[in-house]
């Protein structure tokens, strides 16, 4: 399967296809960040999302926009720059709306070193 183009733009990140359904991004300090696409899209920072995601739609008896498919269904159809800061990644579900800021990204690196897991904080 041919993966979209990719923003070259940015001089904080180098953006990179690992897999249909991976995405990295290599940080300009040297961190790497690699986001499952599921992740990405279960994390869309829209006002759509962030609202279902608190259940309000749910609430109003509405479905405020299809669920996400699952994870290895999950798709990007396309990604484009967003000025030099953001990245707008259109879903394979249709869903479009979803302006992902680099810094937002940097904080949603779900490894070790920027996740601690539980056991860690414990010990
Ligand atoms: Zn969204
Ligand atoms: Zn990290």
């Amino acid at each position: 399967m041919e993966l979209p183009e990719l923003p070259t733009n940015s001089t904080l990140a180098h953006l990179r296809w690992v897999s249909e359904n991976e995405l990295s991004i290599d940080w300009r300090d040297g961190h790497a960040s690699v986001f499952l696409l599921a992740y990405l899209r279960k994390s869309c920072p829209c006002a759509l999302c962030k609202e279902d995601a608190h259940g309000l739609g749910l609430k109003r008896g509405i479905r405020l926009q299809p669920r996400p498919p699952l994870v290895n269904e999950v798709k990007a159809v396309a990604i484009e720059p967003v000025g030099r800061y953001a990245i707008q990644i259109v879903w394979n579900d249709g869903h479009r709306t979803g302006i992902y800021s680099y810094d937002y990204l940097r904080k949603l690196c779900p490894c070790k070193d920027c996740k601690p897991t539980a056991d860690k904080a414990k010990s």
